[in-house]
């Protein structure tokens, strides 16, 4: 599918949930997957659904099958066949492609190690160390061997570059507790010089998403608040790749009993493991206050 294959072609709303199956659902996914549902009712809006399988050793098919499993006992029922990433990898490609050719990008051949070891203190907003730009400058025979000698690499954006392009930008935030759209200053350059691509996944969930966004003409992206600042980075490729700018909703977080958010790599309890308990999908909604 191309970047621009699908653009609304009518004034009907497109609401999109879009999990990645690299674990199993908790009541955090509930919450968002039946919030999405509930207001893209309310507007009469298309719901669809997009797997986020890019990661296609974590993203098994005994995984998916439990999340369409889930999903559907849950009672959330998507318009439209869904969608997997692992599918569009030529439309990422075609993407990074076009930010290469603006020369916004670069290859990095730093590790997890190289990097903490260059690091300057600074975090990103994930808590991660900022990466220091050490092969923002590296130089084009240096370059060329990496291509040449087939190295692993990664391609980072260089977001100095890509903010003097874009200029100033801004995203559209629907704030539940207002009820009203607010507009919000985005600050890329927080995230520094962001990953796009990696040899062994030739995407990343910034590039794929804004792609496939704008591919399946989705105008409103809800999701969890932890993505709230990732906006800002979306922004930018959305600028850069002259896609859509849809509306945001980032809504609050499902904590567990010590005030943390719930994750899979934390092995916070699962719909399927509830459901096995006896628990009835009327009784999740009832817990998580949603009708
Ligand atoms: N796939 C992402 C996740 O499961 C969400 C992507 C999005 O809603 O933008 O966390």
């Amino acid at each position: 599918m191309s970047v621009t294959a699908r653009m609304t072609q009518s004034n009907q709303p497109i609401f999109r949930f879009a999990p990645s199956p690299n674990g199993e659902l908790h009541l955090g996914h509930a919450f968002s997957a039946l919030l999405t549902q509930k207001l893209a009712r309310q507007e009469g809006a298309k719901l669809l659904l997009r797997l986020e399988d890019i990661d296609t050793v974590r993203c098994t098919p005994e995984n998916i099958q439990q999340m369409l499993d889930d999903l559907t006992w849950l009672g959330f029922d998507w318009d439209e066949d869904p969608i997997y990433q692992s599918t569009n990898f030529d439309a990422y490609q075609h993407a990074l492609d076009q930010l290469r050719l603006m020369d916004l990008v670069y290859p990095c051949i730093c590790s997890r190690n190289d990097i903490k070891q260059n690091a300057t203190g600074e975090k990103d907003p994930d808590g991660a160390p900022l990466y220091p730009g050490t092969c923002r400058d590296m130089d084009d025979e240096t370059r060329f061997r990496l291509f040449d000698e087939g190295k692993p690499f990664a391609w980072r954006l260089d977001m100095q570059k890509a903010i003097e392009k874009t200029g100033p930008l801004t995203w559209q935030e629907f704030d539940e507790d207002l009820g009203e759209v607010e507009t919000i200053a985005a600050d890329p350059l927080q995230w520094g010089d962001v990953i796009l691509a990696r040899k062994y996944t030739p995407t990343s969930y910034h590039l794929s998403v804004v792609v496939d966004d704008a591919a399946q003409g989705v105008t409103h992206i809800t999701r969890g608040k932890d993505l709230y600042f990732a906006t800002a980075v979306h922004r930018v490729l959305q600028k850069l790749l002259k896609l859509p700018e849809p509306q945001y909703l980032h809504h609050g977080l499902i904590l567990d009993d010590e005030g943390k958010k719930l994750s899979k790599s934390k092995k916070s309890i699962s719909l399927a493991a509830l459901k096995k308990r006896g628990w009835t999908a009327d009784q999740i909604r009832d817990q998580l206050d949603l009708d």
